[in-house]
Parts: structure tokens; C-alpha cells; sequence
């Protein structure tokens, strides 16, 4: 059988941040605003660091303004909640990220909703949930676009496909079956007490996995043809004795069968930050009061 089409997370990220790059440039030219992006880090975990430093790294080459508050873990709640407020009250800043996962002593939910829903660039507040789901314009999560995107890159019109999404999260599963029914998808949502889920998966024309279980989704659950998009990011022991990064999908036994499949790690990792620059150039035009490239 022939082997999947490889989804190029990282061609398809660089493209999308050449696009944000047009649409900051054309921000500036025609209403001479250039968007901003604001990082907020509470504390020392090392992962975040690395998140943080790629993310501005970023901004800055797509040509935005991009700040850093780095903050130590001990700052109380009620001074991450003063920084939010300034930033909401800060012209300049066009979007906020609040890096998860915050210190025990802060309420992150507390802090995210503190964020101006038009700037919440991680699409995380009720308000740009609700927002998703009825349909209005709003900041969608980050993983879910840019999955969608991968999906899209193969077949642009998803319409009237059976798309399974494995994994009900609010930060990835919910939204991205959101944006798949806004694709006009008929969409199926399963999860940790779903029963028989690989015959719900075999039915699947479009299968998206963000489980965190390494490689659940195995080569027999796949419809011949089916477009396979993996959220996942697991890190295993390898055989070197080192760790490696797996998806939540056995990509090699799931690539012989499938029409198209995103590798990990080089699928839609890379897509995450590119629709963070996005959606934060999306922000900055609705801010301003003009149309967006992207909503
Ligand atoms: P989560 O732990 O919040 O949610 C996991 C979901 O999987 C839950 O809704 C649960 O119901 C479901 N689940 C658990 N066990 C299951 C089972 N046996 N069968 C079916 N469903 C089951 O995780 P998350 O934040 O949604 O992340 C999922 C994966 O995606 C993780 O590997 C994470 O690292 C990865 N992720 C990647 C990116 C990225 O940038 N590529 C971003 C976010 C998350």
C-alpha cells in the first residue's frame, strides 16, 4: 500500500509567519500601529523558559513589538493581576500570554480571565469561548487553527467529512471540534470513557489526537485514506538510552494506511506559535478597528 502523505508542520508554520510578517507590515503602512505582543513568565520551570524565548524570538522576526515580564515564582497573584491590568490598559499591547503552567500559590483561572478578551491571544477566556462556539469573531485557541491549517494544507474544503477528535480538553480537544464544525464537519469527540473508540475512529475521514497516551492511535484504527493529524507530544525512553518525542499516534504502522499524516516531532508543534503571531496580529486589527487578514 502506498505510504501517507507527510504533513510539513514546519514549511506550513514558516509560511503562516510570512503571512503574519505582510499583514504587521501592512498594519504599520496603512495605519502606521505596529502590534505588540506581551509575555508574561511566573517562575523558573525550565520548559517555559525555552517556550518564552522561542515565542519573542519570533515576534520580533515577524516584525512586531514583542515584551517579556519575567517575573520570580514567589510574585503574589495580586501583582500578576496588576501586570494584566496595565498591559489591558497598554495601547501598545495588542495581546497578552499568560505562560501556563503558573506557581500553586496563583489561580491561573482567576488570572486568565482578567485578560481583555481582545487580547487574549490564547483564545482561553470564556468570552473567546463563546465566542468560538456561536460563531462571532474571536481568538481562537492556537494548536486547534494551526491543526486545523495542517488539515486544510491537504484538502482545503473539509465539508461533510467524519472527523473524530480524540481528547476533550479546552485547549485543544473542544476547540478544535469547534473549528471543525465551523468547517461544517460532522464531528465526533471521543475520550477517556468512550467505549469501542477504535471502531468510532475507523469511521473517521479526519482524525486529530490530542490524547498524551504515546502512540494510542494504532495502524488498524485508521480508514484506508484517512487524513491523520497528531497533537501529541510525548517524551519515551529511545533506544540509545536518551529520551525521544512520540505522538499520540503510532505514526509508521498508521502511515501505511492513511491518505496523510503530520510527523512528530516537525507537524503541528511547529504550527502552535506561528498562530500565537497570528492571532495576535488579528488582535492588533481588531484593535485598531479594521478588517484582519485572518478573521
Ligand atoms: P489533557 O490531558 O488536558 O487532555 C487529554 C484528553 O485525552 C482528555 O480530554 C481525556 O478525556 C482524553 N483521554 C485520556 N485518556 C484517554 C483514552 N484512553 N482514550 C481516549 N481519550 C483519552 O491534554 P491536552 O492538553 O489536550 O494535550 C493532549 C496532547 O497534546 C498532549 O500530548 C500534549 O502534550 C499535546 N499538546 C501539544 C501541543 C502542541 O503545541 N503541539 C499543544 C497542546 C497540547
Amino acid at each position: 500500500m502506498a505510504e501517507a502523505q507527510i504533513i510539513d508542520g514546519k514549511k506550513i508554520a514558516a509560511d503562516v509567519r510570512a503571512e503574519v510578517a505582510t499583514e504587521v507590515a501592512r498594519l504599520v503602512k496603512e495605519h502606521g500601529v505596529k502590534a505588540g505582543l506581551a509575555v508574561v513568565l511566573v517562575g523558573e520551570d525550565p520548559a517555559s523558559k525555552v517556550y518564552v524565548k522561542n515565542k519573542a524570538q519570533q515576534t520580533v522576526e515577524v516584525g512586531m513589538n514583542s515584551w517579556e515580564y519575567k517575573l520570580p515564582a514567589e510574585t503574589s497573584e495580586a501583582e500578576v493581576l496588576a501586570l494584566v491590568q496595565k498591559l489591558n490598559n497598554d495601547p501598545a499591547c495588542h495581546g497578552i500570554l499568560v505562560q501556563l503552567p503558573l506557581p500553586k500559590h496563583i489561580n491561573s483561572e482567576k488570572v486568565l480571565n482578567a485578560i481583555n478578551p481582545d487580547k487574549d491571544v490564547d483564545g482561553f477566556h470564556p468570552v473567546n469561548v463563546g465566542r468560538l462556539w456561536v460563531g462571532e469573531r474571536a481568538l481562537v485557541p492556537c494548536t486547534p487553527t494551526g491543526s486545523i491549517i495542517l488539515a486544510k494544507s491537504v484538502r482545503p474544503n473539509l465539508s461533510g467529512m467524519d472527523a473524530v477528535v480524540i481528547g476533550r480538553s479546552n485547549i485543544v480537544g473542544k476547540p478544535v471540534a469547534a473549528l471543525l464544525l465551523r468547517e461544517n464537519c460532522t464531528v465526533t469527540i471521543a475520550h477517556s470513557r468512550t467505549k469501542n473508540i477504535e471502531d468510532i475512529v475507523k469511521c473517521a475521514d479526519l482524525v486529530i489526537a490530542a490524547v498524551g497516551i504515546p502512540e494510542m492511535v494504532k495502524g488498524s484504527w485508521i480508514r484506508p485514506g484517512a487524513i491523520v493529524i497528531d497533537v501529541g507530544i510525548n517524551r519515551v525512553p529511545s533506544e540509545n538510552g536518551k529520551t525521544k518525542l512520540v505522538g499520540d499516534v503510532a505514526y509508521d504502522e498508521c502511515a501505511k494506511v492513511a491518505g496523510a499524516i503530520t510527523p512528530v516531532p516537525g507537524g503541528v508543534g511547529p504550527m502552535t506559535i506561528a498562530c500565537l503571531l497570528r492571532n495576535a496580529a488579528q488582535a492588533a486589527a481588531m484593535q485598531i478597528g479594521v478588517k484582519s487578514a485572518f478573521a
